[in-house]
């Protein structure tokens, strides 16, 4: 399996240079060649197999280039008994009607990107020992919230690896805050900048690019890859748990081998919902994919009518990790319903840099509108939908997940279709315990973040996570704050070079 990048399809590369790479010299996103096909035989055989088995079967139609032995080493370490808080991984829960959840968030850090970011790491460093060997690997990221501590406990002494992430000083939760200032490890590092989420990603990708630090890298045998979804690496392993989804709801008598379920998406980079588009594609019997938008509602705008237009309002919302305007996977859809046309991306891309617009050919629009719907609401609808899903079905859900079920519904009270459904629940309500209380209760009595999450316990009786109660006894270690224009020195401070 070769992968090709979606601005120019003369490149081509093994997955584990792939992965190594993480993006394109021009730009581009690395994107398998041909989608792999999964018969109903073969789904229907993984139904019995674990979610570690599971991966194997799916991971190896993809990863090509790994050994039997590589791969297993991978999978096996990323989802070893004890890492996530159910045997199942990510179980998949009804909740009301014929609507069930995959609950995505039971990993280290209580966010689904545990599920890509426990098995990046062993990816990569498998990859780097065939693609670039005698490198040492420093990782960058730029993080909202929930990326920056999952790369941070996904590499954290991983040998031959070295992780530094910047976050925008005020832009995180009180609790992703601590998660990454709290963080153990010998090769890691966090900063704060004085800045928001653009400044720290515009800041990381101009370190990419500068000249300066390339020949000191050189130099000092060091070479950069990125934790963040454009890498293919940080993709494909959320393409098993959409699978794994449809074998459960046929466990769980949901439905039958064969059987089509819809498949609805909280998303922010679009990199979530284009996985589950991959086993779609795959031939997972998914009808329809439904996109779920907070306020910031580019990508609904976007499904609705074809123009892509980050010429707009940013709001700052209840669900931060949605709060984006360039949603970098859409890329690769559209490189593939544009029927791999790489000139034709290059060129939607450019207009985006460009003038924050581009619009699609009525071919892309009606393929786009065959396989997706979307929606979107605001905080006021967030909260209610917390508090109804708490009250009616007793099962509290944090807010990126709420925005899904709110979409969810709307959907189905519009078309009527009875498609049973599986909403994607991205992470554990306790990392958002301000807005979840608030939904749930009227006269809230804390003001500081662990009385809120005590409070919240004690009102509803749903267990915290013990990483997250736990982070209240630790001290932070990283407390720099640096000015945007200072990011290629803290990495060479970081690195000592
Ligand atoms: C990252 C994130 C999202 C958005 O996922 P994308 O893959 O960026 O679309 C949604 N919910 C939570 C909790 C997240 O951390």
């Amino acid at each position: 399996m070769k992968y090709i990048s979606t601005r120019d399809r003369s490149i081509s590369l093994s997955s584990s240079q792939a992965i190594a790479k993480g993006i394109s010299a021009e730009g581009g996103l690395f994107v398998p060649e041909t989608i792999p096909s999964l018969s109903l035989e073969k789904i229907e055989e993984l139904i019995s197999l674990d979610y570690i088995s599971r991966a194997k079967e799916i991971l190896k139609l993809y990863l090509t280039d790994f050994s039997e032995d590589e791969l297993d080493f991978c999978v096996d370490n990323a989802y070893k008994a004890g890492k996530f808080s159910s045997e199942k991984v990510a179980p998949t829960v009804k909740v009301y009607d014929n609507v069930s959840l995959i609950e995505l968030w039971r990993g280290p850090t209580c966010a689904f990107k545990d599920m890509a970011l426990q098995l990046l790491p062993y990816l990569l460093t498998v990859s780097a020992k065939k693609a670039c060997p005698d490198e040492e690997i420093v990782i960058l990221v730029a993080t909202s919230g929930d990326t920056g501590k999952a790369a941070l406990e996904g590499f954290k002494d991983v040998p031959n690896t070295r992780i530094l992430v910047f976050y925008p000083v005020d832009g995180v939760s009180p609790m992703q805050k601590l998660q990454m200032t709290t963080q153990e490890g010998n090769n890691v590092s966090v900063c704060a900048i004085r800045g928001n989420f653009d400044d720290a990603q515009n800041g990381v990708k101009a370190i990419f690019t500068n000249k300066e630090i390339e020949e000191k890298f050189r130099a000092n045998s060091l070479s950069f890859s990125s934790a963040n979804s454009i890498n293919w690496g940080r993709l494909v392993p959320q393409i098993v748990y959409y699978v794994s989804a449809y074998c459960d709801m046929i466990e769980n008598g949901e439905i039958k081998l064969g059987e089509k379920m819809n498949v609805v998406v909280p998303t922010g980079n679009f990199g979530n919902i284009l996985a589950a588009y991959y086993a779609k594609q795959m031939g997972v019997p998914i009808n329809k994919l439904i996109c779920a938008s907070n306020k910031n509602r580019v990508l609904t705008d976007f499904i609705n009518t074809g123009v892509y237009d980050r010429n707009r309002e940013f709001f700052m919302t209840s669900s931060p990790s949605m709060d984006i305007l360039i949603s970098s996977n859409l890329e690769r859809l559209l490189f593939l319903l544009s029927g791999k046309n790489d000139e034709e991306i290059a060129s939607l891309m450019k207009q985006l840099s460009a003038d924050g617009k581009y619009k699609v050919s009525e071919e892309v629009l009606s393929a786009l509108q065959s396989d997706f719907a979307a929606g979107c609401c605001d905080d006021e609808e967030t909260l209610k939908t917390i508090k109804e899903l708490y009250e009616k079905y007793n099962y509290l859900c944090d807010t990126h997940t709420a925005v899904a079920v709110n979409v969810a519904n709307a959907y189905i009270e519009k078309t009527g279709d009875k498609t049973p459904m599986v909403i994607a629940s991205t992470a554990n309500p306790y990392k958002f315990s301000k807005a979840v209380l608030s939904a749930v209760k009227s006269e809230i009595s804390s003001t500081d973040e662990f009385s809120m999450v005590e409070e919240l316990n004690e009102f509803t009786g749903v267990e915290v996570p013990s990483q997250l109660a736990s982070l209240k006894n630790k001290t932070p270690r990283f407390n720099n704050v640096a000015n945007k224009e200072d990011m290629p020195k803290v990495v060479l401070d970081m690195l000592g070079i």
